[in-house]
Formats: structure tokens, C-alpha cells, sequence
């Protein structure tokens, strides 16, 4: 007879109660089978590719204030920088030297116009020196339409906007409720990104304090509904300097925040098939050489961490984030042979588009 996890992935489409059985596998037989089905999806939908996207953390001056992240305005501890454009570009330069199909600029959260144009001229910039042979993605949080559409104008073609959880209730625990902290100007800010024509992104936390299974099953289910075409979902990690901290006694454990995120990977894989689904740092940090599971389970972009070195100890979103200087030939090296260890290969100088963006504008 079967067991209850292979019997539901013979299913064409999952319940949400098939979704939060999936998830709530601990058996790691059990869970096995889901991790094989994901990983023959992601071959046949996807192939073997893994694409690069260098990550530039510039800034981490932030307006917002949400109760986990490190960087948080809140965060008085913190020595606050903005990359300067020279040695921005000079990670963009290696990336492109190295032949990785992408990068993507992440900072926290502001929207005077000095930002709007330093980020208009990081993405003018980058075009310029690259010759238009990179690929390039966004994530500075929430921003008017305008703003958006400027950013499309001058280059950018992937945004990356976590909704965090798909819970409003949750949503409300792990941000302060007021008018720059409001889940449904998120949601629109999702929803513009996909109307201006950005291949866009979204994301949750897995394993924050007071999220059931049932929340993060319908986290799936949004993702799904909402037609997304790139995934980036991590654990959460506790960070001393955040309000969230005082709650670390209701989390569980990193291992099974690993194996839990392994498990939504997977699920989603399944669900949908033809997107871009990152290997995050978060993972990473929460479980080191996490890299090839996570491309076991169902992922398929990579993003090595291109800030200099000297910045990334004050992009600590989370505590523990390791600061390995991935911009470097030897972790390049290691990385390439752990991709290969598995049959994978890096797919260089490729952009790296997700297929599911081409096939919902035929829709
Ligand atoms: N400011 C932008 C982008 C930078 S933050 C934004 O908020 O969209 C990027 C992501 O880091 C967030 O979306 C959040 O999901 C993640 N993050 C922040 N604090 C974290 C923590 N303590 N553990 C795990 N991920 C965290
Ligand atoms: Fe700022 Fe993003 Fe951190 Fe929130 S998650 S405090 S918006 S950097």
C-alpha cells in the first residue's frame, strides 16, 4: 500500500490539507519522496541550470522599522552606509568578468528622491558597463508606481518584494501596524511590479514566532494565485537587536527551520513548476553547504554575496550571517565543484529569465 505522501503526489493538484501534510512530513524516508518528485520537476520544467544573480547589498539606511530584521530604523546600534558608485561598480564588474547572468541590488527601505536617483543611476550605470549583457533585479522594498516604472525604464527587469507571510493577522505580529508598515500597500506594491512588466518576485519567512503550517500553506497557495514567477523564501533568524527577539522561545529549532524550508522548496516545486525558486542566504546561514540540498529540493538560482566585505558586517539582517567573501575565486571555485558534485552546472553569461514569465504573457 502506499503512504499517505507518495498517494498525494500522485495528484495533479494539491489540497490545501494535501499541502499541509507535505509539509508536516518529518519522516525523512517520507520526505525523500517529496524531494525526488520536486527534483524530477525541476529537471524536466526547468533543466539542470543553476543561474547566478551577484548580490550588491548598497545600503542599509532603512525607514522602516519591522520587529525582526537587524537593519531596522529602530536599530540605533548600527553604522549606516551607502555603497559609493565606484566600488558598486566594481562588484558589477566582477560579476561580469566571472560571467554570472545577473545581479541584483538589495538595500533597505527609502523613498526621498536622492534614493530614487541614486538607484536610477546604479541602474544606468550597470547597463552602460555591462554593455546590456547582465541581467538585473531589484529589491528596495515598497515604491510609488512612478518610481517603479522609472526603475523598469532605466534597466531593471526583475523585482524581488517578500510579502513576508500571506497572513494578515501574522503580518501585523512582526510589524508595527501604521501607515508605512500596511500589508495591503504591500500586496499593491506586488501588484504594480507585475503590471509594469517586471518578472517578479516574492517571499515569506519560514519558521516565525506564532506561524502555524496552515500559514504557510496558504503562503504557497498565494504565491500560486497571485501568478508569481520568482520565489525567494528563507528561514526567519532571530537577531538580538529586534523586538521579535524577546520571542525566540516560541521558535523552533534552526534544524528544523532548515528542513521545514527544504520541504516548502519542494512543494512548491511541485506546485509550480516552471518559476525561479533562490537557494537564499538565509538557508545558508541557518545551515552551512545548505546550497545543494536546496538545489536537490527543487531550487534553481543562486545568489553569492558581492558587497565588499567591509560593509557586510552592517547588512546583519539576521544574526550569524556568515562573511564570506563570495566575490572570490576560491569560493567560485568551491561553489562551481558543489554544483557539479550533483550534476548541476552553473549557467553562465545566462540571464537566467523564468520560463513561467514568458508563458503568463501568452496567457
Ligand atoms: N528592504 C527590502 C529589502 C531588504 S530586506 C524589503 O524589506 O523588501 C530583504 C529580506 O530580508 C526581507 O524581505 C526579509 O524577508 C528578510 N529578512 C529580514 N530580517 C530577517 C531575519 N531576521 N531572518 C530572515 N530573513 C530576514
Ligand atoms: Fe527595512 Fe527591509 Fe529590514 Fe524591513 S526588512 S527593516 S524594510 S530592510
Amino acid at each position: 500500500m502506499k503512504t499517505e505522501v507518495a498517494q498525494i503526489l500522485l495528484k495533479e493538484n494539491f489540497s490545501k490539507k494535501d499541502i499541509i501534510n507535505l509539509l508536516s512530513t518529518t519522516d525523512t524516508t517520507e520526505a525523500n519522496k517529496l524531494y525526488e518528485k520536486a527534483y524530477n520537476i525541476k529537471k524536466k520544467y526547468v533543466g539542470n541550470k543553476v543561474y547566478l544573480r551577484g548580490l550588491v547589498e548598497f545600503s542599509n539606511l532603512c525607514k522602516k522599522n519591522c520587529y525582526y530584521c537587524g537593519i531596522r530604523s529602530g536599530n540605533k546600534k548600527l553604522h549606516r552606509y551607502n555603497i559609493p558608485d565606484a566600488q558598486i561598480k566594481k562588484s558589477v564588474a566582477y560579476a561580469l568578468k566571472n560571467n554570472f547572468g545577473s545581479v541584483i541590488f538589495q538595500s533597505g527601505e527609502r523613498d526621498d528622491s536622492l534614493f530614487i536617483e541614486q538607484v536610477n543611476n546604479i541602474l544606468k550605470t550597470t547597463k552602460r558597463i555591462t554593455n546590456n549583457k547582465i541581467g538585473i533585479t531589484l529589491s528596495c522594498g515598497e515604491q510609488t508606481k512612478k518610481t517603479y516604472e522609472k526603475w523598469y525604464d532605466s534597466g531593471a527587469h526583475r523585482y524581488l518584494l517578500r510579502i513576508e507571510t500571506s497572513s494578515k493577522d501574522l503580518y501585523y505580529k512582526i510589524h508595527p501596524e501604521n501607515n508605512i508598515h500596511n500589508f495591503e500597500t504591500r500586496l499593491k506594491a506586488l501588484k504594480n511590479l507585475k503590471k509594469i512588466g517586471y518578472q517578479t518576485g516574492t517571499g515569506v519567512m519560514i519558521g516565525l514566532p506564532y506561524q502555524t503550517i496552515e500559514n504557510l500553506a496558504d503562503d504557497l497557495l498565494f504565491f500560486k494565485n497571485i501568478d508569481i514567477d520568482m520565489v525567494g523564501m528563507g528561514p526567519y533568524i532571530e537577531h538580538p537587536d529586534t523586538p521579535l527577539y524577546n520571542l525566540r522561545h516560541l521558535l523552533m529549532s534552526k534544524k528544523e527551520r532548515f528542513n521545514l524550508t527544504l520541504r516548502m522548496i519542494a512543494v512548491l516545486r511541485i506546485m509550480m513548476k516552471d518559476i525561479n525558486i533562490a537557494s537564499t542566504t538565509a538557508l545558508q546561514s541557518i545551515m552551512p553547504d545548505s546550497r545543494k540540498k536546496a538545489l536537490i529540493s527543487g531550487a534553481n538560482v543562486i545568489m553569492p554575496d558581492l558587497t565588499p566585505v567591509k560593509y557586510i558586517k552592517d547588512y546583519f539582517l539576521y544574526e550569524n550571517k556568515p562573511c564570506l567573501d563570495e566575490g572570490s575565486d576560491e569560493y567560485l571555485y568551491s561553489l562551481e565543484k558543489s554544483i557539479n558534485q550533483i550534476g548541476e552546472i552553473i549557467g553562465y553569461k545566462k540571464w537566467g529569465d523564468p520560463k513561467h514569465y514568458f508563458e503568463r504573457q501568452k496567457k
